[in-house]
Parts: structure tokens; C-alpha cells; sequence
């Protein structure tokens, strides 16, 4: 995986802990991650994720994974967070397997919104 020198969200690289977390998030709101390791002074993403409704407990949910690292930003709605996250997928590698993400970015099951990047259908009878 190739380091990446620029920053990839307006906010980190972090320590994944719970103690940071709560110093760095300060908004209740959507949001979207990538998570990484460091290697000497760069920061290797490795998986990417979104929270529709807050981005700070969605991250909790990963300090006890094998990611070292976290960056971050805030998204004004849930639409905005699906349609970054599948940005977040494209331009780190994830159709080409670079990241550890096993599945293209799902929306929310409220909604039919397509990957604005690739062709990806969603089959809408798994919401019935
Ligand atoms: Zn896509």
C-alpha cells in the first residue's frame, strides 16, 4: 500500500483511542473516516467508513481493531456521507482491493442513491 504525504481529510491522522476520540470529535453530526496505520511519518489508509448520524460513536466502535490511526471529517446530512464515502472507496484504491473494505459502500436502506463514481446497482428488492 502506497504511503499517502496529503493529508486525505481535513482532520487527522489521530491515535484510534477512545480518549482521543472524544478530545477530537466535538460534533454530533454525519461524518466520514478513514482508518490507517503509520509507517515512520505518513499515514497508510486502509479502510474507509461513514456514520449517517455521528461521526464521533461511529468511530468508537473501532479502537479496539488493528488500525493505529484514524483521520476524519464532518458532512452536513447523510446523503453527503454516502456520496464522500464512495469517493473516499474510489480514489484510495478500493475497487483495485487497496483498501481493506470487502464490499463497495452501501447506502442507507432508506434510500435508492447510486455511487455518483462507478456503476454499481443496488439490488432495491433487499430492502423489501
Ligand atoms: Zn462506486
Amino acid at each position: 500500500m502506497k504511503p499517502v504525504h496529503e493529508p486525505v481529510l481535513a482532520y487527522g491522522p489521530y491515535a484510534l483511542d477512545v480518549e482521543t476520540i472524544h478530545a477530537v470529535v466535538l460534533k454530533k453530526t454525519p461524518g466520514i473516516f478513514v482508518l490507517g496505520r503509520k509507517s515512520e511519518k505518513n499515514f497508510i489508509p486502509a479502510y474507509i467508513g461513514r456514520s449517517d448520524l455521528d461521526i464521533g460513536m461511529r468511530l468508537q466502535q473501532y479502537t479496539k481493531s488493528n488500525f493505529d490511526v484514524f483521520m476524519f471529517d464532518y458532512v452536513p446530512t447523510s446523503k453527503s456521507a454516502f456520496f464522500s464515502e464512495c469517493t473516499l472507496y474510489h480514489t484510495l484504491g478500493g475497487e483495485e482491493g487497496k483498501l481493506e473494505n470487502t464490499a463497495h459502500p452501501h447506502p442507507p436502506v432508506f434510500s435508492k442513491w447510486q455511487c455518483p463514481l462507478c456503476s454499481i446497482f443496488w439490488d432495491l428488492d433487499d430492502y423489501n
